[in-house]
C-alpha cells in the first residue's frame, strides 16, 4: 500500500489528523503557509502558541487546530537556507522526523505536510524535496501506526519537484 501521497492544494482545507506548519522559531505566526494556517484556525491558535515559548529550528511542538478540519497543528521551524554549510540538510530532515514522531505520540494516523523551508526560507527546492521524501519514507518505516502522509504542494512547480524526488527514490529501490 502506498502511504505517501503528493497533491496540489491548500493545507488548511485538508481533512487529516494533523497538519504540519512551516513555522518560525517564535511560533507567533508569519507569512506564507504559517499565516494561512493562523487565518484559517482563528485567533485561539495564536493564544495557545504564546504558551509554548517558541521552538528551536528542526524541533516540533503541537497545538489544537481550532477551526481547521484536523485535530492538531504540529509546528516545526525549518532552517533558513544560508548556502548549505550551516547544517541546513540535517535540520530540514529533523523537521520531518520530529513532526512525524510527535504525530505518532498524539495517535495520529494521517498527517499532511507543506513544503518546509522552500518559501521565504529559500531552501533549494529539488534538494529540499529529496530530503523530505527520504525522511518521510524512512520515518514511515519506523512508525507503522501512521497510515498515510500527504505532501500538500501549493503550486505545480513544487508538486513536480516532490514527484521527481519520489520517482528517483522508487527507481533506486527497483
Ligand atoms: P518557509 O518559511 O518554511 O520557507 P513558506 O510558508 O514561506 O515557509 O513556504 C513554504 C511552502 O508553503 C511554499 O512552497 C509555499 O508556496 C507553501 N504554501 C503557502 N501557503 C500554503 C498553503 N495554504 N498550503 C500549502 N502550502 C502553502
Amino acid at each position: 500500500m502506498n502511504r505517501l501521497h503528493i497533491i496540489l492544494g491548500d493545507i488548511t482545507t485538508i481533512q487529516t489528523d494533523a497538519i504540519v506548519n512551516a513555522a518560525n522559531t517564535t511560533l507567533l505566526g508569519g507569512g506564507g503557509v504559517d499565516g494561512a494556517i493562523h487565518r484559517a484556525a482563528g485567533p485561539d491558535l495564536l493564544k495557545e502558541c504564546r504558551t509554548l515559548h517558541g521552538c528551536p529550528t528542526g524541533q516540533a511542538k503541537a497545538t489544537k487546530a481550532y477551526r481547521l478540519p484536523c485535530r492538531y497543528v504540529i509546528h516545526t521551524p525549518g532552517p533558513i537556507w544560508r548556502g548549505g554549510m550551516q547544517n541546513e540538510d540535517a535540520l530540514l530532515a529533523s523537521c520531518y522526523q520530529n513532526a512525524l514522531r510527535l504525530a505518532c505520540e498524539l495517535n495520529c494516523q494521517t498527517v499532511a505536510f507543506p513544503s518546509i523551508s522552500t518559501g521565504v526560507y529559500h531552501f533549494p527546492l529539488a534538494r529540499a524535496a529529496r530530503i523530505a521524501i527520504d525522511t518521510i519514507l524512512c520515518s514511515l518505516q519506523a512508525h507503522p501506526e501512521i497510515h498515510c502522509v500527504t505532501m500538500v504542494c501549493f503550486d505545480k512547480h513544487t508538486q513536480a519537484a516532490y514527484e521527481q524526488a519520489l520517482a528517483e527514490k522508487e527507481q533506486l529501490n527497483g
